[in-house]
């Protein structure tokens, strides 16, 4: 299958979350299973292209904006640790900045930079003489060119049997903006704005609607969350939309790339271990201790309870807000954050590491090392989100044989399940009210198994030996693409 991933996030060049990551294991895992995928992305201003290796094609795409035409140069690459081909776009008006949407304010033109980006992608394949099988966009980023396959691309020949699937990775970021310059921009005109088309919300074009309605098939993240985003408690408003569209609506949970994410094999890791010699886990949280300002002397074995998040108000950081110093103040536990976001809640684990210097080990910001150092090192990994679509850092904290302790929500209730300490059964702990009393029962009940074994070497072997590796999947991805071809 030709498959054209188009997407505003790629990991490594592009990442502001999950999406990213996503959009670069899919693609290898695809070229492994023998399809033929390549992406499309922004060429933003922070990506370095003498490091990842990217050329000038030469090619000058010609792209329909509006009622005029605009001009973006094509630069190609390939994914780290892969053949899979990555096409960057460049237009510096758009894309030549330090953000992906925004720095820190979103940019006020990103309806422009985004139609602009779907518009491009199917420019791109023409260059390329790519015909793609199946075109998958990713959030409301991209969701324009699904709508742009059904319209002025429908008759041209190549497109002619192209389906159209769309991944929701978020519900929350709908992008909706100001209908007439963004129906200009889409070159539908405001004709096709009017109460209760595919593109009006609310008086609002909202890019994802314009996704959902036009697309072939339509995917999120976990099948939980494609169930819960029904209803209105988290459907973000446009739970009617989905339902309308809940035939062809499909959760497939996301994966893991072990490649990246495994003890045995971690290069940031003081050093790997495995399900074999846990004991080598303890080092590697001593030693992170240690690079923390810690000292022999400060009672290295009580539990560590790691985050590494963004700081949102989805992640559930007001519940941790609401309990935290219950727990500092008598010495019960350490914690162990990795975030940045919102300013508020950044101030706020400021102010705890300044409080707690011993006990709350706090980086503020963005590290992909620091991450890996910290979720290998916790006991404990704390994910009390009020929503989550589906959430990678569980996954990976169990492959390190950190017990995630989460809200039963989403993904996070596709993957952690309660241990019982009668059957052994289970690798973690959740809690299902958004309430921070439930959620500090559930640490109560995940310290009542620390270092008590059997038990503790028996759920971190049962959260070690989980499979969510990203070639599952891959392969679901694939199913869902043959249904759709089904559809054109
Ligand atoms: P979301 O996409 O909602 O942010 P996910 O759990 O799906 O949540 O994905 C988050 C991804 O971003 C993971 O790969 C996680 O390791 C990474 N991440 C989040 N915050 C940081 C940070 N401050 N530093 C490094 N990586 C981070």
């Amino acid at each position: 299958m030709n498959i054209l991933l188009v997407s505003a996030e790629v990991e490594p060049y592009a990442k502001s979350g999950g999406l990213a990551d996503v959009c670069s294991t899919l693609p290898r895992e695809w070229q492994r299973l023998g399809q033929n995928p390549i992406i499309v992305m922004p060429k933003y201003g922070f990506i370095n292209v003498d490091k990842w290796g990217f050329k000038p094609t030469g090619i000058t795409l010609i792209v329909p904006m509006g009622y005029w035409t605009e001009f973006a140069h094509l630069w190609e690459g390939t994914l780290p640790n892969s053949d899979v081909p990555v096409y960057l776009i460049e237009h510096n008006l758009y894309f030549d900045r330090p953000g992906i949407y925004g720095n820190p304010q979103e940019y006020s033109d990103n309806n422009r930079r985004f139609i602009f980006l779907a518009r491009a992608t199917f420019e791109v394949a023409k260059a390329l003489d790519f015909t793609p099988d199946i075109i998958h966009a990713h959030d409301f980023h991209t969701a324009f060119a699904m709508a742009f396959l059904k319209s002025f691309y429908r008759w041209e020949h190549r497109f002619s049997r192209t389906a159209g699937v769309y991944t929701i990775h978020n519900l929350a970021y709908q992008g909706r903006y100001e209908p007439h310059s963004t129906m200009e921009y889409s070159s539908f005109g405001l004709k096709e704005f009017y109460p209760g088309s595919w593109f009006e919300y609310y008086g609002s074009v909202n890019f994802m609607k314009v996704g959902i309605m036009f697309a072939d098939k339509i995917t999120t993240v976990s099948p939980t969350y494609a169930r819960e985003i029904r209803y209105p408690y988290y459907g973000e408003g446009l739970n009617d939309v989905l339902n309308h569209r809940a035939a062809d609506l499909i959760g497939v949970l996301n994966g893991v790339y072990y490649d990246e994410w495994n003890p045995e094999t971690d290069k940031f890791i003081h050093k790997t271990y495995n399900r074999d010699n846990l004991h080598i886990k303890e080092e590697v949280k001593k030693q992170f201790l240690y690079e923390n300002g810690l000292t022999e002397s400060d009672n290295l074995d009580k539990p560590l309870i790691g985050m590494v998040t963004r700081l949102a108000e989805q992640k559930g950081v007001d519940l941790v807000r609401y309990i935290l110093e219950n727990y500092l103040s008598v010495g019960e536990f350490r914690f162990a954050l990795l975030g940045s976001g919102e300013k508020h809640y950044e101030d706020y684990f400021n102010y705890i590491k300044w409080k707690y210097p011993k006990d709350a080990i706090i980086h503020i910001g963005y590290s992909n090392m620091v991450s890996h150092k910290l979720i290998a090192a916790a006991d404990f990994f704390l994910m009390p989100s009020r929503f989550e679509p589906c959430g990678l850092t569980q996954m990976y904290s169990m492959k390190y044989g950190t017990i995630p302790i989460v809200r039963q929500t989403g993904g996070l209730a596709d993957t952690v399940f309660e241990y019982n300490q009668a059957t052994g059964e289970g690798n973690g702990f959740n809690f299902f009210q958004y309430n921070a009393d439930d959620m500090a029962w559930a640490i109560r009940r995940a310290f009542s198994i620390y270092n008590n074994q059997p038990h503790w070497d028996i759920i971190r072997q049962n959260a070690m030996s989980m499979d969510f590796s990203s070639s599952k999947t891959a392969l679901e991805y694939l199913k869902v693409f043959t249904w759709a071809l089904e559809k054109v």
